[in-house]
């Protein structure tokens, strides 16, 4: 066995159904007396039940969500935990709202408690990301992770199926890649696994039919060990093509990640054979990137780049910026590799195994 480092956040996660109504005791237990509740803005209705579950503790409701942490949001949110003298944040919502409750407790000493109401799993990990001047900068601060997160999979079953879909797999793109991490160990590795196969099969599930309860825990369950997985090891070449996309060409986030999955799996999983035997295991077929294609397709989402809007000579330009910086992957990144992967990607090809 190869050595390792296995290293793990300290959090208390609460998951089932109705979890939503121990923020009362949660709000005990980390002494908090003046909680500001940070929501995204079509988080409305459930963002007031929780002020009247917590009653007096609650200072307020702040629903200046934006997506992708704008700093003039961060500083805003910022201010209004000052103004309010909050001293806890309770996040509602995706990964936006998470995000913003990120970014106030880089700088403000508030504990956070997240609930949430996607499969992004941002809750999961000490990854915080701001926006400025148009480019967004990501870092890791173990001040950001939240203290606690109440998964309750009432919460997911409003999600449209065209939105579920492609975040199950984005939330499967941080497992795949967590088996293969420079930084892989057996302990992740198995959470990543399993985090594929529940994502797997509570995909079709929270499409066909998002009320229920079944579907959406084994889909949230997914989506909470994927978050898991992703803040404990190191990504590779996937998130940086999805991360050169999304911020060249402004594709959509779930969706990008969902369409190129099945590529990157078909480059690295030979050069990753510890990797594979855990795909194989957790997809149940030796045909892992053709799977990963057939699930993208199930996700509800677009097959392809060409289908993102995105022209062929745009694959250049990702191609080039995608090799421009040295990042660890396990097969060897050349810019003739990457612009054949994006060339599959662009048409949507059935990929192999
Ligand atoms: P989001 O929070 O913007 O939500 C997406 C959309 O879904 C929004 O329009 C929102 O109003 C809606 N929505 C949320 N919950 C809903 C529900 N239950 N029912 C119906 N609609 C609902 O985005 P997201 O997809 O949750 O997360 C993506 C963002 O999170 C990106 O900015 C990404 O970079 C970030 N992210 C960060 C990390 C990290 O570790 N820092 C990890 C994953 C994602």
């Amino acid at each position: 066995m190869q050595a390792f480092v296995f290293q793990i956040a300290p959090m208390r996660v609460l998951f089932g159904v109705g979890s939503r109504e121990r923020l009362g005791s949660e709000l005990e237990t980390l002494g908090a007396q003046r909680a500001l509740i940070i929501a995204d803005p079509s988080k409305a209705g459930l963002s007031s039940d929780l002020a009247d579950l917590i009653g007096p503790r609650c200072v307020g409701v702040y629903d200046q969500v934006a997506p992708h942490v704008p700093i003039e949001t961060a500083e805003a949110g910022r201010a209004e935990v000052k103004r309010t003298n909050a001293d806890c944040c309770i996040t509602v919502g995706g990964g936006s709202s998470t995000g913003l409750g990120k970014a106030i407790a880089m700088e403000i000493d508030v504990p956070i408690i997240a609930v949430p109401t996607t499969y992004a799993g941002s809750e999961m990990t000490p990854i915080w990301g701001l926006t400025q001047d148009g480019v967004k900068r990501t870092g890791r601060n173990p001040k950001v992770l939240p203290k606690v997160v109440l998964y309750d999979p009432e919460l997911t079953a409003t999600l449209p199926p065209q939105v579920a879909g492609p975040s199950c797999m984005n939330a499967m793109a941080h497992c795949v890649e967590a088996l293969y991490a420079e930084n892989a160990n057996p302990v992740i590795s198995l959470l990543a696994k399993e985090g594929i196969s529940s994502l797997a099969e509570s995909l079709p599930k929270v499409m066909r039919d998002p009320a229920n309860l079944e579907g959406q825990s084994q889909a949230l369950y997914g989506a909470w060990l994927a978050g898991l997985v992703l803040g404990s090891v190191g990504m590779a070449l996937h998130h940086k093509l999805c991360h050169v996309l999304g911020g060249t060409f402004n594709t959509p986030h779930a969706e990008t990640h969902a369409i190129i999955l099945p590529y990157v799996a078909a480059f690295n999983v030979e050069a990753a054979p510890e990797a594979r035997k855990y795909l194989e295991a957790a997809l149940g077929t030796p045909k892992i990137a053709s799977t990963l294609r057939q699930l993208c397709e199930a996700s509800g989402g677009p097959v392809s780049l060409k289908a993102l809007g995105l022209g062929e000579t745009d694959l250049d330009t990702v191609a080039e910026t995608a090799t421009q910086a040295a990042y660890y992957n396990p097969r060897k990144i050349t810019t003739e590799g990457i612009r054949q992967l994006l060339e599959d990607a662009y048409h949507g090809t059935m990929p192999q195994p």
